[in-house]
């Protein structure tokens, strides 16, 4: 099994009735600026090599951004925030994503979340969330022979992911969330590296705008993380 043998089920995936009705009720409905386009509408799946020694995990994918476009971030305005600060630190080849064919790089890093499918409010429930957490832990245990880093945007992200880590052969820890905060991970299970783990805001509007999380603050997390990963 690989990474887009993996993405090719999780696109098909139905498991969650109110977020497939959402997801494609907003593809019909649309946005007025998106009218002339084919929204994807399905679950995204993650974005970037197969091989990456990092890795970036979000919330879930925005209505008119990723759930619109079919990539993580692509379309949106927490992603014209993500993809510029991965430009400036060299890990992404242009600064910003506007579609699948858009000629966009990640260079050793992959993003994804740990809920595939938009959620209204962007708020998933928690069962949702234990419900999508197979493909992460999934994705987890295809990338553990390069992963190094991960670094996670948002509490609720941090939530979600920690208990994926364990079923995916990482340390039971339970490191608290915040922004900038470091922990080394250990590996439990084999053939897995020590992976050092990141907190930082998210990147939503809600920070970006207020000033909470600014593009300095972004760029100094993911080019820490990126160093860990020896990128
Ligand atoms: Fe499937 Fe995850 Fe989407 Fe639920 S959120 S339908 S588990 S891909």
């Amino acid at each position: 099994p690989d990474l887009d043998l993996m993405d090719a089920h999780l696109v098909e995936c139905r498991a969650c009735p109110r977020l497939v009705a959402w997801r494609e009720q907003v593809a019909h409905d649309k946005r007025a600026a998106f009218r002339d386009e084919t929204y994807w509408g399905r679950p995204v799946p993650g974005f970037g090599p197969a091989d990456a020694s990092m890795l970036i995990s979000g919330l879930a994918p925005a209505a008119h951004g990723g759930n619109r476009t079919g990539r993580m971030f692509t379309g949106d305005r927490s992603g014209e925030v993500l993809f510029a600060a991965l430009h400036a630190i060299g890990a992404a080849n242009r600064p910003t994503a506007t579609s699948l064919d858009d000629g966009l790089h990640l260079n050793g890093i992959r993003i994804t979340s740990p809920v595939h499918c938009a959620p209204p409010d962007n708020k998933p429930t928690t069962g949702e969330r234990d419900r999508c957490r197979h493909w992460l832990v999934n994705e987890l245990e295809l990338l553990a022979p390069t992963l190094r880093s991960i670094v996670v945007l948002g509490a609720w992200g941090w939530q979600a992911l920690l208990p994926a880590l364990v079923e995916a052969g990482w340390d039971h820890t339970r490191p608290t969330f915040g922004h900038g905060v470091h922990y080394r991970i250990a590996p439990v299970a084999p053939g897995r590296h020590h992976l050092d783990l990141y907190g930082c805001y998210h990147v939503s509007q809600r920070n970006t705008f207020t000033g909470r999380l600014t593009p300095a603050m972004l760029e100094a997390v993911l080019a820490q993380a990126a160093t860990s990963a020896g990128l």
